[in-house]
């Protein structure tokens, strides 16, 4: 397949690697220019459970240089730099080219659906991690999925194409009719760990220290399923409450992206997860107090470029 990504850090350098070395031709499309620089000369250094390798049959550059119009276009800037990078690579989306967002959060397929009809858009959600250690150079250790589905319900030969593909590069992917539950079950793994540990400025593990921590991360998370199933989406809450309660056992000094961001005064997703939960709640009249505090927190921390815990 004839595969871009657009948004080439963490998740699609890992993504963009894995696909080219599987085969696949790649083009990872960034605004990283250090990134994108050392890719072009050194390729992408992929740091995986298989071992250290170098990905060079791939090329990275600006969307504005690209003009190849990709088969599968995977969307994997955050959820509040969408709309700009699709602004920036349009002209790549032609009438055959099918976009996948398994970004976090709610709203992905929104901010695709002005420049992709809904039957071409794919989405889901992945548990692979990864970071970026440098410029060009990728991370990801232990096991990962990937749950998709067309926007529209629909399954179609495309989706099956990209599902393949996929799970021929090593992700793990599936086709999923109850896509949506999927989606709804990691928002409500992300509104609870991400903002608690983002305004504590601690890694997901401190919330363990008394049980406050693993009570207030399930209250949250008990809300975010309640307003899903208003909205008529099933969700396993047994599987999200052990994920949570996991996640506080096993992810010792793991920094949640939120929490990373809001250190390098960076913009959050909190929008598209907390605050876009608080909308949603709002629509059906669902109570989700410890999520909007949550949300404002954040919000106020972000707007201060203040580092948690700062004077
Ligand atoms: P990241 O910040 O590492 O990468 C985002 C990339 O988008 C950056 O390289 C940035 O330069 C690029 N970008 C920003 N604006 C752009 C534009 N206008 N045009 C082109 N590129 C642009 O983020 P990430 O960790 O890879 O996360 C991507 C998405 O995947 C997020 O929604 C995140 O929540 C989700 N996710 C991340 C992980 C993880 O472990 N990192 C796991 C699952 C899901």
């Amino acid at each position: 397949m004839d595969i871009a990504i657009l948004g080439a850090g963490a998740m699609g350098s890992l993504f963009g690697g894995l696909l080219a070395q599987a085969g696949e031709h790649v083009t990872l499309l960034d605004i990283n220019d250090a990134h994108l620089d050392a890719i072009g000369t050194q390729g992408l250094q992929l740091e995986t459970d298989h071992g250290e390798r170098r990905i060079r049959n791939l090329q990275a550059m600006r969307p504005g240089a690209a003009t190849r119009r990709p088969d599968l276009l995977i969307v994997f800037t955050k959820a509040m730099h969408t709309r700009a990078a699709l602004a920036s690579a349009r002209h790549l989306i032609g009438p055959s080219t099918h976009v996948l967002t398994l970004q976090n959060g709610l709203g992905n397929v929104e901010a695709l659906v002005p420049v992709v009809p809904r039957e071409r858009i794919f989405v889901g959600v992945t548990t692979w991690p990864a970071d970026l250690t440098g410029p060009g150079r990728v991370r990801s250790h232990g096991a990962g999925a990937i749950r998709m589905m067309t926007a529209d319900g629909a399954q179609s030969p495309a989706l099956a194409r990209a599902v393949h593909a996929l799970t021929n590069a090593g992700l793990n992917c599936h086709a999923d009719e109850n896509v949506w539950g999927a989606v709804w079950e990691k928002v409500a793994f992300n509104a609870a760990l991400n903002p608690l540990c983002t305004v504590l400025n601690r890694p997901v593990d401190a919330l363990g220290a008394v049980e406050d921590g693993p009570a207030l991360a399930l209250a949250i998370a008990n809300e975010v399923l309640a307003v899903a199933r208003a909205t008529g989406i099933p969700v396993d809450a047994a599987k999200v409450g052990d994920n949570v309660r996991h996640a506080i056992v096993a992810h010792c000094g793991h920094k949640p992206s939120m929490l990373q961001d809001v250190l390098a005064g960076r913009p959050t997703e909190i929008e598209s997860i907390n605050g876009a939960v608080v909308a949603t709640a709002r629509r059906h009249g669902v109570p989700v107090p410890h999520t909007e505090t949550l949300m404002q927190l954040v919000r106020l921390l972000q707007a201060q470029g203040l580092s948690p815990g700062a004077p």
